[in-house]
């Protein structure tokens, strides 16, 4: 999909779309209802993504939303990243997943920090057919990101990696993966370089998948890398300046999980007001019980909350101006909404809510998830307070 940008009017509404938005909204909406819909209580069952699907995202054009049209991809914004991950995660959260590390992270670090040999080479794949992968978390390092083991060492004319990460979000179907390791300990994390590598680059292996509580479409792999050997002309970015493109790479990235988060709570209160309209008790709709519309309003005014906060912090991204507290921000209320929006539709489906027959048990367990990765609320929460606490309210 190649669009026309077209200009937002000065002032607009935060949710006021402009004409290439909406046909990006909407097309994506579609086909996220027609072509996802059916296959996801397989997919979660299975804990597999569709090959199909991910063939039918390129043709889409949603691999490479912001990848220039010069290497194949849509041309366009971040905002309407940020679109597309809503839009598929009020279907499937795994789907929104799997679209938004390509394009807020991995398409991200390569744009930015690539050189034109790695754009031109890697960009062309990502916005064709190749999926990518990020790699920075490892069994010691999660929050404590740059006390990575991984480890580079220069050896002539290629580098030579060894350690392993965990957690890595698309490794099962990935065939590029940026991934970071420290070519330079006694730097600290000074030393941290990220790397591009090629699923069949010697040394390099995909591991474990994790059997998981919700995302379960979505793979989550460790990676071996053992003697693992990458051109010189692989390393992305400078060498000892791979903590920045991690930072600032995942200061974007969460801005995609809010995005997630506000389409997963979206799609479970839908499916929530359709079932309370439907459902009778006491001789009428469980939905014309005060309370129960209470529930809902009070659910429906959270989310649209949430939704300003991770559209505000998307164009902010766009137009260039400081976005770190408003993008933390938006990640932690997204997901806390989220899990709240997600229990109060199983609460208002009943039992039905607490079977698999029914859909909004899974959108509750996708939920939790948002308040883990990318940054625990945790750290989010740490990172508002040093935005605070020395900067402005
Ligand atoms: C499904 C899934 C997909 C993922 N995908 C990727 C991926 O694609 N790439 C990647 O690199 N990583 C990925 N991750 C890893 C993810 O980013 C980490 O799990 C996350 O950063 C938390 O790290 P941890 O699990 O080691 O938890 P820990 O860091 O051990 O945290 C445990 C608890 O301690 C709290 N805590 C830790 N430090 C502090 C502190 N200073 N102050 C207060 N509280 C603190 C945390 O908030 C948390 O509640 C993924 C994780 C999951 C679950």
């Amino acid at each position: 999909m190649t669009t026309q940008a077209v200009e937002i009017p000065p002032g607009a509404p935060l949710t006021v779309l402009s004409e290439e938005e909406q046909m990006f909204q909407q097309s994506v909406r579609d086909f996220a209802i027609e072509k996802i819909r059916p296959l996801v209580p397989q997919m979660d069952r299975d804990a597999t993504m569709s090959k199909d699907l991910i063939a039918a995202f390129f043709d889409l054009g949603i691999m490479g939303i912001e990848v220039p049209d010069r290497w194949g991809g849509a041309g366009s914004t971040f905002f309407n990243a940020v679109l597309v991950v809503e839009e598929l995660s009020h279907v499937d959260a795994s789907c929104g997943v799997l679209v938004d590390v390509q394009n807020t992270l991995v398409n991200n670090a390569l744009l930015r920090w690539g050189n034109e040999d790695q754009k031109s080479k890697y960009l062309s794949l990502l916005a064709k057919d190749t999926v990518g992968a990020y790699a920075l978390s490892e069994a010691g390092s999660g929050s404590d990101a740059f006390a990575l083991a991984t480890r580079a060492e220069e050896k002539g004319d290629h580098w030579v990696l060894n350690g392993r990460k965990l957690w890595i979000t698309n490794a099962a179907e990935a065939e590029i993966f940026v991934v970071f390791a420290n070519a330079n300990p006694d730097a600290g994390y000074k030393g941290i370089t990220a790397f591009i590598i090629e699923r069949d680059f010697p040394g390099f292996n995909v591991g474990k998948k994790e059997d998981k509580t919700g995302i379960r479409a979505s793979s989550t792999c460790e990676l071996i890398l053992e003697d693992c050997r990458v051109p010189r002309e692989n390393v992305l970015g400078e060498i000892g300046k791979g903590y920045k493109i991690a930072i600032e790479t995942l200061n974007e990235g969460r801005i995609g999980i809010g995005a997630q988060m506000i389409g997963i709570a979206r799609g479970a209160l839908e499916h929530a007001i359709a079932y309370t309209k439907e459902r009778h008790q006491f001789g009428q709709r469980v939905a014309d019980f005060q309370g129960v519309k209470f529930q809902i309003s009070q659910a429906a005014t959270e989310l649209e909350a949430a939704r300003l906060m991770v559209y505000n912090a998307a164009r902010l991204k766009d137009a260039h101006k400081p976005f770190l507290r408003e993008a933390a921000m938006a990640k932690l209320f997204s997901s806390q909404v989220c899990e709240q929006v997600t229990s109060l539709a199983v609460q208002l489906f009943g039992g039905n809510g607490y079977t698999k027959e029914y859909p909004v048990e899974k959108f509750w367990r996708d939920s939790k998830v948002g308040q883990i990765y990318e940054g625990t609320s945790n750290m989010q929460l740490d990172t508002i307070a040093k935005t605070i606490l020395t900067e402005r309210l």
